[in-house]
């Protein structure tokens, strides 16, 4: 038994499934999870010292590479400083206007702690600044785990939603409408038959919580139309999109333009930071300047605005760092598309700049239902492949691949010598 399995084993004593969120458990792969003591630039290590090329980055904030100096520098330096103030920073006004600086459309700035928060909070917005209740998600994005967006997605959209978690009134979600995701007629319908009712349709602009499926051409500007059309605000949750695809985001990536927008995971550098971000008319409406409470004992926390500066910062001075991690997603597309023509593995890979999936069905995914017809159990023996070849993918199917600016030649190429050989033997 490795070191990883012993503290699992006194994990799962006093931590709910050994972990303290759902998706690092490695249930659907059926294993004990990787107990992980250190990170540098695209390896981790684990508690038995095992070396393994990250995929899964944080699930997405170390788009620089993990243990990246210009961050870690920047936070030993706030640290000294002290932790935690309770009060405005001169870094709270500069990563704003640097935020506003770099994404299309927006004006001001709301920092929290996680991307859950920023997303419950751009929806109690969107509500507040129209007057409604309603809101339209669409089957399997993942927005975080506030009450009204977690919906089950399969019950019947227009009778209202049901809660894909016990805990969650049905007089909560009754509010929350579910469309399909790359399909605008159902949307249309929910909008029809709840007329005037929708204060928002919230949307990944790429859904990268199913995998990894971009929007169809046509879909996320007729959101924006029927938005335009309906007075429903249109939220593009780019907690995993935003300074990610481009510098200004999807909004930049795809040409469409958001009312609100969240953020997450980026924007901390690997610290817990969430946004929310939209016009002066519409950020206005939160308190103190409007009636929208929102609140946070430590948001805007000096430490984590450290790191989320410096990340940024790097970002805007480095924009060649877009074009190399979409290079480099290109080539592990392309290089895993081999692997599969060559072995037969009824498998497909979907990618878009530095996120991928590949998806254990022979047929193209391009909608939830499709992402939902990849057979998992042939996942989770590529996922104990791969590891035991020493690459750390998502322990899940329903998960993005993240390449970071440190994933170099030799990482890609082992990575996909690893892939082979796992496709070869399923
Ligand atoms: C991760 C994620 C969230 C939730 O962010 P947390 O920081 O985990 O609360 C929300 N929306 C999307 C699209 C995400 O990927």
């Amino acid at each position: 038994m490795g070191r990883s399995e012993e503290l699992f084993e006194q994990a799962i004593k006093v931590l709910p499934g050994g972990v303290n969120s759902p998706v690092r458990a490695y249930r659907a792969v059926g294993m004990a999870p990787r107990f992980i003591t250190r990170a540098d630039g695209p390896f981790i290590w684990d508690e038995d010292g095992k070396q393994y090329i990250d995929y899964v980055c944080s699930w997405g904030p170390m788009i620089l590479g993990h243990n990246h100096p210009v961050i870690r520098e920047a936070v030993e330096k706030a640290v000294k400083d002290g932790l935690s103030f309770g009060a405005p920073t001169r870094r709270e006004v500069e990563i704003a206007q640097l935020m506003v600086d770099l994404v299309p459309n927006i004006e001001m700035v709301r920092m929290v702690n996680s991307g859950t928060e920023a997303v419950m909070s751009a929806v109690r917005l969107a509500r507040g600044a129209t007057g409604r209740d309603k809101i339209i998600k669409f089957e399997g994005c993942y927005h975080g785990h506030s009450d009204c967006l977690l919906v089950n997605a399969g019950s019947s959209a227009l009778a209202g939603g049901h809660p894909s978690s016990a805990g969650v009134p049905e007089d909560i979600v009754k509010h929350t409408l579910t469309a399909q995701f790359n399909d605008l007629s159902s949307v249309e319908a929910l909008l029809d038959a709840w007329s005037g009712q929708i204060a928002c349709i919230i949307v990944e602009p790429v859904a990268a919580n199913m995998g990894v499926v971009g929007p169809a051409p046509g879909f996320l500007e007729g959101l924006r139309k029927l938005c335009d059309k309906s007075g429903a605000l249109l939220i593009f949750d780019e907690v995993i999109t935003g300074f990610r695809l481009a510098l200004g985001g999807a909004q930049a990536y795809f040409g469409v333009k958001a009312d609100l927008v969240t953020f997450g995971k980026i924007i901390g550098g690997g610290m817990p930071v969430g946004a929310y971000c939209g016009s002066r008319a519409l950020m206005e409406q939160v308190a103190p300047c409007g009636p929208v409470y929102q609140a946070g004992t430590l948001s805007g926390n000096p430490v984590a605005m450290a790191a989320g500066l410096a990340q940024l910062t790097y970002l805007k001075e480095h924009p060649e760092v877009y074009t190399d991690i979409a290079a480099k997603g290109e080539q592990l597309a392309a290089g895993l598309r081999q692997a599969i023509a060559k072995t037969g593995a009824p498998v497909v890979v979907n990618q878009i700049g530095s996120l991928l999936a590949p998806f254990f069905t022979p047929t193209a995914v391009t909608t939830f239902v499709d992402a939902k017809g990849s057979d998992v159990g042939k996942y989770a023996k590529y996922f104990q492949g791969m590891l035991e070849r020493g690459v750390a993918l998502a322990p899940a199917q329903f998960e993005a691949m993240f390449v970071s600016a440190a994933h170099g030649e030799a990482e890609l190429q082992a990575t996909l010598d690893a892939a082979e050989e796992v496709f070869r033997s399923l």
